[in-house]
């Protein structure tokens, strides 16, 4: 008999997990609260650009991944040529931190991985639904989302949303017993890092050897700056466009302030670090606030491990410990093959 299953969440973790379960016989059911899928690995458009305001690009790891991209094809797809350099808390900027394989990105932007991994998996996707509670009866669960609509029943329920928004879920599952509540308080505890994504746009080219700097003594206020007009398909001839992802103690301290005083601010510093006056004045600007971007350990694994006798997993970057695209895949990659 076809088992239902319910997937939380299209981002790396949960499209991976369905894509892996494509030739299973499951009835994949995915629910996703944004209008988009990839979640943390974003792309937007904006005044004839493109460009990925999340996850950079896609590492392959020495895993399974590099296999699972070159099963979705290699059309639009590219391997960001300019290197990685660094830069520490003074703004010295240095050649090196690259070299480790490929980094790879896509014309169409970074969000094509979770679209091309559900457009080969026999999986429902229901956006712009927000899953708010879970329960169980007869050994079945069901899910309600945020318009009071329920969905199941279902054998099993993979939920892959960051960890804070995986633990608010399991404090709202209709199920007794210690277990849940042990592995909701393991959830919970998942440090995590916030960040503040500062798009700054240029009506010039910045050409420079690198594609992006990364600050490694922490001791920075940007933490990130890269230049996406590396990226091919993403910014117009003639013009550039930064990303620059503030440090996550800046992005602490600043996540509520006007996004004009964010930009204000990530454009003096940019111009600083890369030593061009010009990177001052942006045409026009974006922002995001990433308050779960980064996950600094993993989850305690005993506590989650003892829901999956009642059909309760989990996948994501959390459950790895390491806020990578990569790492996600794996991890739904994982659970994938567990719920075949
Ligand atoms: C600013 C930034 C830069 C980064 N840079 C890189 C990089 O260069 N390289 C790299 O490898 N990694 C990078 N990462 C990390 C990478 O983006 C993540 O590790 C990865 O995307 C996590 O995938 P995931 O599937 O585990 O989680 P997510 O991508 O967070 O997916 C979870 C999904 O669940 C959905 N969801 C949440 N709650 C609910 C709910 N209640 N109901 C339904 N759906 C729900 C969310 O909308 C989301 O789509 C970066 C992250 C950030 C924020």
């Amino acid at each position: 008999m076809t088992e239902p299953l319910a997937v939380v969440g299209a981002g790396a973790a949960g499209a991976a997990a369905a894509y892996r379960l494509r030739d299973a016989d499951r009835d994949v059911t995915v629910f996703e609260k944004s209008r988009g899928v990839c979640g943390r690995a974003a792309t937007r458009r904006k005044h004839g650009c493109r460009y990925d305001h999340g996850a950079n690009y896609v590492k392959p790891g020495d895993g399974p991944v590099q296999g699972l991209l070159d099963e979705l094809g290699s059309e639009g797809r590219h391997d960001i040529a300019e290197p990685v350099w660094t830069f520490d808390g003074d703004g010295a900027v240095a050649p090196g931190r690259d070299g480790d394989g490929p980094k790879w990105t896509w014309e169409a932007g970074i969000t094509q991985l979770a679209k091309r991994l559900f457009a080969e998996a026999d999986a429902a996707v229901h956006r712009e639904t927000r899953i708010e509670s879970l329960a169980r009866e007869g050994g079945r669960w069901t899910l309600t989302d945020a318009d009071g609509e329920t969905y199941g029943p279902f054998a099993d329920v993979l939920l892959t949303p960051p960890a804070p928004q995986t633990a608010d879920l399991l404090g709202a599952t209709d199920w007794g017993g210690d277990r849940l509540a042990d592995a909701r308080d393991a959830v919970a505890a998942v440090p995590y890092r916030s960040v503040v994504t500062a798009v700054l746009h240029y009506t010039f080219e910045l050409d420079r050897e690198w594609y992006a700097l990364v600050n490694t003594d922490d001791a920075h206020d940007v933490g990130w700056l890269s230049r996406e007009a590396c990226k091919p398909g993403h910014v117009p001839d003639g013009e550039s466009l930064l990303v620059v992802q503030m440090a996550p103690d800046w992005s602490r301290e600043h996540y509520d302030d006007p996004a004009s005083e964010q930009t204000e601010a990530a454009a003096e510093l940019a111009a600083e670090l890369v030593g061009d006056d010009r990177l001052r004045d942006p045409d026009w600007t974006d922002t995001q606030g990433w308050r779960y971007a980064l996950p600094e350990a993993a989850v305690d694994r005993e506590p989650v491990a003892a829901l999956a006798n009642a059909g309760l997993h989990v996948a994501g970057d959390w459950v790895v410990g390491e806020g990578r695209v990569h790492r996600a895949l794996e991890s739904g990659l994982a659970a994938g093959d567990r719920l075949r």
